[in-house]
């Protein structure tokens, strides 16, 4: 943020007003705010302190005396029966925070040290968007938002579009009139799943779910409301006329409210004194992570509704609440630099390293910037500063820049290639991106260290080379302490380093050495399908090994003899040569080769018998001694296919123990059902 103008109070205060403006405007008309809301909040606050300590500043126009919001023009004015107002913020952020509050409330009840304890209500300040329901006669008849608290707008279409809003209450004698206030809110998980698909098709993303959600209610289109996950939560009420058993306490029109059928949250509480408060408040910021949805703090509120018209409002909130922040789950700070990380998979994360920033409970230091298309759209630069999100246990990640704080001697823009050279920067092997991907990815699978577990956990796996016993726990032993760097050094293992390694009993390692060896028995399509070449999943890898036949030629075609094999495209083609042509990979298949990894290649097509060519098989049940997985391996080998269901096309239903539906509905259609007997002499042929 630019140097104020004048530090004299007055004119501190004025550039205070017009930052602040600027700000409020961009926040709440055009849903894109410009600095993450702490920053937002320190300047209210200093404006706040310096208009308390100047009375004669406190214009009737100044930010602090009114609510933040303005209706656009776009949507109907809604004049509120009852003014939506704003919470005021508890200043101290201790959980003493509770206790200030208790003590305001007294001392404006003029209450002594003898008189009771007041009762109160606690509940969770969801982050989203204030919403006014009106309900006639028990129907949704308007939804309006808050705008500048006096008139909002109406977005009833959109709001009929968000599923747990109820269009008629679950009442025989509703009241007369309703006003339901609350929040409409994304969900994280929404917001996340939302974002990810933005992302893949290279589309702009929502800033946080608080913006989502309000750029979701606050757009002219009901069909794109509809398309964004929103929830709503009830926290209160407006104009109410014609409730004859209505409550007298907050809590009681809470439960009366979840009684209409409204989303309430399950957690809040309500008791007399402070104590309660304090209680909530520890026990919400514990769960605040493991919450679906974000929250900004908790709000305390006198719970007896007769008290809370005895205190009333002040400015523009009400003295009977407070709300009771927790750190921010948004802060800004600055890019020392954008660096690149390989993930298990390959995919290259750039990731923005950052001035230290206490966010979302704890101090952050990098924050993902999800690719590199996402880093030139919101154009962050090294030098920047950018507004961080830490929210329940997600990775924090850059939001957007604060435009304003540019340097003038800021980074370049963002450019992988350029940064990189090219190349990975864990193992040096070529990077690609694939059209239509929004990721760049390391080609060298088999060689890269960042990828080294994920490569020798799916190498292990039960449809690629099968070895028993090797699982998740292992593999990070055996990678992080050294023993294994490449897969080749998996049957170069001894019982002696095995048994010696955690959780490892000499049985359990003669088991493993037994399962690795009995595994260099294989066949091509398993080996193909182990090396984890990118868009080669199980059924290429097979259709790849029938064609080819054996594993040299397969290395050696070229992308148009590769796309000459069944269901293999341009895409497939290339990651398979791009594989190949990494001189590591190649290196890692002639080492496997040498310590004994061998499969029968006269089973290629056109060489091999294919007696079972043309005849579908379904097996259902289990086999006395052949596993599945191999039955269905060897039927294939010998040109048969194993469908998933039994249908009129089926030839063989081969039925073990306990075998499912499928054995019913063979009998059914007349479908001949043999045992596994019948099977092995099929495959003896
Ligand atoms: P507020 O959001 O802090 O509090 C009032 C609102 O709280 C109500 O309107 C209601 O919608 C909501 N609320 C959530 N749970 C509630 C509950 N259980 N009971 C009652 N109300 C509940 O106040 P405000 O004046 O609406 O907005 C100020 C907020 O907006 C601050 O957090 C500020 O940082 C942010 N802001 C940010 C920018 C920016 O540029 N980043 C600009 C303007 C405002």
């Amino acid at each position: 943020m630019s140097v104020p103008p004048s530090a004299d109070p007055a004119g501190r205060a004025g550039w205070l007003r017009r930052q602040i403006e600027r700000y409020d405007h961009a926040y709440y008309v055009l849903d894109a705010p410009l600095v993450a809301d702490a920053d937002y909040d320190a300047l209210f606050a200093e404006l706040r302190d310096i208009e308390a300590a100047h009375p004669e500043l406190r214009v009737a126009g100044s930010p602090t005396q009114r609510v933040g919001g303005r209706p656009l023009p776009e949507f109907a004015p809604v004049r509120h029966a009852v003014p939506m107002l704003s919470i005021q913020t508890e200043t101290d952020t201790t959980p003493a925070g509770a206790i200030a509050f208790d003590a305001r409330v007294r001392n404006r009840l003029e209450l002594g040290e003898d008189d009771p304890p007041v009762s109160y209500n606690a509940e969770l300040k969801f982050d989203g968007l204030a919403i006014n329901l009106r309900y006639e006669d028990g129907l949704l008849v308007q939804a309006a938002t808050r705008g500048d608290g006096e008139t909002g707008e109406d977005v009833t279409q959109n709001v009929r579009t968000i599923r747990s809003v109820p269009l008629r209450l679950q009442a025989q004698h509703p009241p007369a009139v309703l006003e339901v206030r609350g929040e409409v809110l994304m969900k994280r998980a929404d917001f996340e799943r939302y974002n990810e698909r933005q992302r893949a098709h290279g589309l702009p993303t929502l800033v946080n779910p608080r913006n989502g959600a309000a750029g979701s209610i606050r757009q002219l289109d009901p069909a794109i409301a509809a398309q964004r996950p929103l929830a709503f939560y009830a926290y209160g009420c407006g104009e109410i006329t014609g409730w004859s058993d209505m409550p007298d306490s907050h809590h009681g029109l809470l439960d009366a409210l979840a009684g209409f059928g409204l989303p309430v949250a399950s957690q809040r509480v309500h008791g007399p004194g402070p104590q309660v408060l304090v209680d909530f408040h520890a026990r919400i910021l514990d769960q605040r992570d493991r919450l679906p949805f974000d929250i900004d703090g908790v709000v305390y509120k006198v719970d007896s509704l007769q008290l809370q018209a005895r205190l009333g409002f002040r400015n523009r909130e009400p003295v009977w609440a407070v709300a009771h922040k927790y750190p921010a789950q948004e802060r800004s700070t600055r890019v020392l630099a954008i660096d690149v990380q390989v993930g298990r998979t390959g995919k290259l994360t750039p990731v923005a390293k950052l001035e230290p920033v206490f966010v979302g409970g704890v101090t952050v230091t990098n924050a993902t910037l999800h690719n590199e298309d996402e880093v030139r759209r919101k154009d962050v630069r090294v030098g920047d500063t950018v507004v961080v999100r830490r929210a329940g246990d997600v990775i924090p990640e850059v939001v957007g820049i604060v435009p304003d704080a540019r340097p003038v001697d800021v980074g370049p823009p963002f450019d992988m290639v350029r940064l990189l050279h090219g190349k990975c920067p864990v193992c040096g092997s070529a990077i690609v991106r694939e059209e239509d991907e929004a990721d760049w990815r390391c080609t060298g699978g088999l060689f890269c260290p960042a990828q080294r577990k994920q490569a020798v956990l799916h190498y292990a796996s039960r449809r690629a080379m099968d070895i028993e016993g090797l699982g998740e726990k292992l593999v990070d032993q055996l990678v992080d302490g050294g023993i294994v760097r490449l897969i080749p050094d998996l049957y170069r293992l001894g019982l002696l380093k095995l048994a010696a390694l955690d959780r490892m009993a000499e049985k359990s390692a003669s088991n493993l050495l037994a399962a690795l060896e009995a595994s260099k028995s294989t066949t091509l399509a398993r080996f193909v399908y182990a090396l984890g070449i990118r868009h080669v999943g199980e059924a290429t890898a097979k259709d790849l090994a029938r064609h080819f036949g054996g594993l040299d030629a397969l290395m050696d075609a070229t992308v148009g003899q590769l796309e000459e094999v069944n269901d293999v495209g341009p895409v497939v083609a290339q990651s398979i040569r791009t594989f190949f042509d990494q001189a590591h990979n190649r290196e890692v298949v002639e080492q496997l080769r040498a310590c004994g990894v061998h499969w029968d290649e006269s089973a290629a097509a056109g060489m091999a018998p294919r007696p079972l060519a043309g005849k579908t098989f379904v097996l259902t049940g289990t086999l006395p001694h052949l596993a599945r997985d191999a039955a269905k391996d060897r039927i294939e080998a010998l040109g048969g296919k194993v469908a998933g269901s039994v249908s009129k096309k089926t030839d063989y239903v081969v039925a073990g123990a306990e075998p499912g539906s499928k054995l019913a509905k063979a009998q059914e259609l007349g479908v001949a059902i043999i045992g596994e007997a019948e099977l092995l002499q099929l495959l003896a042929r």
